[in-house]
């Protein structure tokens, strides 16, 4: 139905599967690792209007891709869609922790200076340092925080500050994943599937399935499936309003 951040680009047979994803869900935002590839991937996903490609800088290997740095900056008002940027303060990436921050505070400027983007960001072990960042510069950007995996108290400051939620089967296999979800206001919270990166048994997730969801958040909202549906596409539709998806695809999506 919705996966809002997915590297479908990344999945072995991406082509081929387009025209698929393009069909079962009715949004997919394609999160992208460098502005390479977003610059690419743009090129070869041109065509299917329910198909969005973000701008990003993996925040895993901001080390690698600095040499972009200037690239995406410059890229941002030609993007609606930026992601996956962020920060990852474990161990394995802490060393560049610096440069990280560095990064998201620079596009998160880049930006509001270019009227505000919708934005997908990763916080992993980094929830406060993301929170940081974004209170001081976001005031026309909409941030969904991908995979928030921060404490409740994190999760209540990201709340005050406007912050979305994007919520996939994967983070909701953990108790704490659940409880963070328990809390959050149902009109911030969008699926996703974080794919090909997150399994259900040995296959990597498909976008289609980030609406699994659905059926865990049942029991946490009290109220049936059919509204849990409704309110989720209530939610994308509020978040990209600009755009009529409802009129070009059917409800049974
Ligand atoms: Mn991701």
């Amino acid at each position: 139905m919705i996966d809002f951040h997915c590297h479908l680009d990344l999945y072995p047979d991406a082509l081929k599967l387009l025209p698929i994803v393009s069909a079962r869900n009715l949004f997919t935002l394609v999160v992208t690792t460098s502005p390479k590839a977003w610059l690419a991937t743009s090129n070869v996903f041109a065509g299917y209007e329910n198909i969005k490609v973000a701008l990003g800088l993996h925040p895993e290997i901001a080390e690698q891709k600095a040499g972009e740095r200037l690239l995406l900056l410059s890229c941002i008002p030609k993007a609606k869609y930026i992601g996956e940027i962020g920060i990852d303060g474990s161990p394995k990436y802490k060393e560049t922790i610096s440069l990280q921050e560095s990064i998201l505070n620079d596009t998160l400027t880049e930006c509001e200076r270019a009227g505000g983007k919708i934005l997908s960001i990763h916080s992993r072990n980094a929830s406060s340092r993301v929170l940081d960042l974004v209170e001081k510069n976001c005031r026309k950007s909409t941030v969904v925080l991908h995979w928030f995996s921060g404490s409740l108290t994190e999760a209540q400051r990201a709340q005050d500050l406007g912050c979305w939620f994007s919520v996939g089967p994967a983070m909701l296999r953990g108790a704490n994943g659940r409880s963070i979800v328990a809390s959050l206001p149902i009109n911030k919270i969008l699926p996703e599937t974080d794919g090909p990166f997150t399994t259900n048994r040995s296959a990597p997730l498909m976008p289609w399935e980030a609406i699994d969801i659905v059926n865990t958040l049942v029991p946490i909202w009290g109220i049936p499936k059919e509204d849990v549906i409704l309110q989720i596409r209530n939610n994308l539709a509020a978040l990209i309003s600009e755009e009529n998806f409802q009129q070009n695809h059917s409800d049974t999506k």
